[in-house]
């Protein structure tokens, strides 16, 4: 299971109910912070999550509503006693950020940052793998994939039928090799089938570009930005946004499962519903989080 945690959903001026952008991606012991907006050690504190168990942070960019919490999160791995790699991600000029920033808020640091500007794969482990493409937003800017790679499992109602038990043999079906078995033989793909892959992906602050569609292909979910509705086109275009109804033909387009909107405006608090509205009118499997909602996958 993945567990998605949205630790902040406002956009650029955090308000009352919502914190600036923070999303963590969980699926055993990785945790993966995407964005880091002001105040991000008090979110993980109120939502009972310990930051010392981020194991990477993928900045889509460095407007200040999503970075602002990077020097004290950095500050507070460091006196809790932090001992991994940090792996900072982030578009072109993350490295020289990261550098200011340590310059400018100087402490003793005794774990390791690595920072890389990433486009493309960038990060391929065991289960999974995480992916980036560039948006479009008047600064450089990029949108994440998390992708669980599907497992081979076991048909256990087959096994059942053939009356084969459990051993040893098991194992070899798993990596997909054929076995013998009380002298007969038995092929992998008969006895396993392969899960889906899972999903997550994350867009925030883009006009609407042509990239967008097949990097969210078939997602389990599109996690978007909802700066703008549809009656403030204009002044997203102007601001180098998307509305929330050009996110949900994307979703449509796409076949994703579940369109998430975060990024929120505070002109829409009174009136959350109609937003979410403009999405659910062309992708009902919609929904809008607040702060330190999570989804499970
Ligand atoms: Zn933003
Ligand atoms: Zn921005």
């Amino acid at each position: 299971m993945v567990r998605v945690t949205f630790l902040g959903t406002a956009d650029q001026i955090p308000s009352v109910k919502r914190n600036h952008t923070g999303i963590l991606v969980n699926y055993n012991e990785e945790n993966i912070l995407i964005d880091c907006g002001e105040g991000m050690q008090r979110q993980f504190r109120i939502a009972r999550l310990n930051p010392c168990r981020i194991t990477k942070i993928l900045i889509t960019h460095l407007h200040g509503d999503h970075v602002l919490g990077l020097s004290g999160i950095l500050q507070t791995l460091a006196v809790s006693g932090y001992k991994k790699v940090l792996n900072i991600y982030g578009p072109k000029g993350i490295k020289e950020f990261i550098r200011k920033l340590l310059d400018t808020f100087p402490f003793r640091c005794e774990y390791e940052i690595k920072v890389e500007e990433v486009k493309g794969k960038f990060f391929t482990g065991e289960y999974f793998y995480l992916e980036a493409e560039e948006m479009s937003h008047g600064c450089y800017c990029n949108a994440y994939s998390f992708v669980k790679v599907g497992q081979r499992r076991i048909d256990k109602v087959k096994l059942k039928k053939l009356k084969i038990d459990a051993g040893p043999h098991l194992q070899e079906l798993k990596k997909g090799k054929n076995i013998k078995y009380k002298d007969k033989k038995y092929l992998a793909k008969d006895l396993t089938y392969v899960e889906d892959d899972l999903k997550i992906s994350v867009v925030l602050d883009t006009t609407v570009n042509e990239r967008i569609v097949p990097f969210v292909k078939n997602a389990n979910l599109f996690i978007s930005e909802s700066t703008f509705g549809a009656e403030l086109k204009e002044k997203a275009l102007e601001h180098n946004h998307m509305t929330v109804v050009d996110a949900a033909k994307i979703a449509k387009k796409a076949k994703v499962k579940k369109l998430v909107l975060t990024h929120v405006s505070q002109r829409y608090e009174a009136n959350l519903k109609d937003i979410l509205g403009q999405a659910k009118e062309f992708f009902p499997d919609s929904v809008l989080v607040k702060d330190f909602d999570s989804i499970d996958v």
